[in-house]
């Protein structure tokens, strides 16, 4: 779950003159098969089979954790070590597994293989056998396939390159519509199918769909808007089917959903006083819930390491709406064009560091003492012997942040380790 290079970090420059430290080393974040947790959950007629070996089946099992119920939409196909003679064994198993699933489990419509990074795997091409059983299971089946190996994938990498394997299977179209991208809560997706469709935006659709029968057309003539910050590969394939991206920051809080909802409505030519009338609401109901929160944490100083590539926004939204002093912004990957607008809106000055040499990275976080660090479950713990608050960015990923009616909840998130501690200093 980790990999390593030796190139040295250095100094860049975004926006504003903004300091970025480009950092390549040592980095300690779960691989992109972790996304299947939630992924699983979100397109219910879909299957997940990891070709994998057993770490990655512990790994699965392990992040799921209690959601395991008895029928998950994921496993894990162990391919064993085995010489290249061997990998037409390897093929002629993994057709087994498939079949016998498919046969044990007729709901499944989308089937995706997703390789890891064992050797074994490697040598396997996924692309052909996905093809092959596509072709003999279609139409019942589809079966594609993607990568969430820890050499290429961070643990919100493996959304995008699902959605990204999801484009080419998108239906063309010349008809106008706005597309929203990245897996959110239903509770969320709900909220904002009923906002913009009250100010007057549709067709809508999202992607990952709830079914696979409903994904949506593409063309030349699909807007669409981003609800993750980590979706590289998916705006490249939806751009290549000529849909085109309307820029915003994303929808945390109460501000981040009010100009990710009004740069929908600019490029659909609804007013302001139109938009106003379908929000404001909302929006004061989230900035009262966010009030009631920020007493606790304004003026608190954190310190993010590189995760989910949610880190920009989650500090865009931490300072300007809680208050709170961002002492390093870490990211796995730092998308510039997507985080154009949310770059603008941080603090002038923030520094931001992009890749991660985790030793360097400690030392900084030690001797700057923050009173909140948001990191890796493998990094929490050791941080809390050192008496440092942390909170798990990946709680971030499994918890329904987006949105007006979140925006308390996510603020919450941060407040709970601080307000922990508290008690036990009582
Ligand atoms: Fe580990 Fe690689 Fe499997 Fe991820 S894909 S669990 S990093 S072996």
């Amino acid at each position: 779950m980790s990999g390593a290079s030796a190139l040295p970090g250095g100094p860049g420059t975004v926006g504003a003159a903004m300091p970025v430290l480009r950092e390549r080393g040592q980095r300690a974040v779960f691989c992109g098969l972790t996304s299947i947790v939630w992924l699983h959950r979100k397109v219910q007629d879909a299957f997940f089979l990891v070709v994998g070996s057993r770490t990655c089946a512990h790994l699965l099992q392990s992040a799921a954790g209690v959601m395991i119920f008895a029928e998950p939409r994921f496993a894990t196909a162990i391919i064993e070590e085995r010489d290249l003679a061997g990998l037409a064994d390897a093929n002629e198993e993994l057709d087994r597994v498939v079949e016998r699933l498919v046969a044990r489990r007729p709901e499944i419509r989308l089937l995706f293989l997703v390789g890891s990074c064992p050797s074994e795997v490697i040598k396997l091409d996924l692309a052909r056998a996905a093809a092959r059983l596509s072709q003999r299971l279609s139409p019942a089946v589809r079966v594609l396939h993607y990568s969430g190996s820890g050499i290429e994938t961070t643990f919100t990498q493996g959304e995008d390159a699902c959605l990204a394997a999801l484009v080419p299977e998108m239906p063309a179209t010349t008809d106008r519509s706005l597309l929203v991208i990245g897996a959110l809560a239903e509770v969320v997706e709900d909220q904002m199918r009923r906002l913009l469709t009250a100010l007057g935006i549709g067709p809508l659709h999202f992607l990952p769909p709830r079914r696979a029968q409903d994904l949506a057309a593409v063309g030349p003539n699909t807007r669409f808007l981003l609800a993750q910050p980590f979706l590289g590969d998916a705006v490249r394939a939806l751009e290549a089917r000529g849909a085109r991206r309307i820029p915003a920051p994303f929808p945390l809080g109460a501000e981040g959903t009010t100009l990710w909802l009004r740069a929908a409505a600019e490029a659909w030519g609804i007013g302001p006083a139109r938009f106003r009338e379908v929000t404001a609401m909302a929006e004061r109901r989230a900035r009262e819930g966010l009030l009631r929160i920020r007493d606790r944490l304004a003026g608190q100083r954190v310190f993010f390491f590189p995760d989910s590539q949610l880190e920009v926004p989650l500090a865009r939204f931490l300072s300007r709406e809680l208050g709170m002093v961002p002492l390093e912004v870490g990211t796995p990957y730092l998308h510039r064009e997507h985080l154009a607008e949310e770059l603008a809106l941080l603090p002038a000055g923030t520094p931001l560091s992009e890749g991660q040499h985790l030793e360097r990275q400690l030392d900084r976080c030690r001797a700057a003492r923050p009173d909140l660090t948001v990191c890796g479950l493998g990094l929490a713990n050791p941080l809390e012997a050192e008496g440092l608050a942390t909170k798990w960015s990946i709680e971030l990923v499994f918890t329904p942040i987006q949105g007006y009616e979140q925006a308390a909840d996510l603020a919450s998130l941060f407040a709970r380790p601080l307000v922990r501690r508290d008690r036990l200093a009582v």
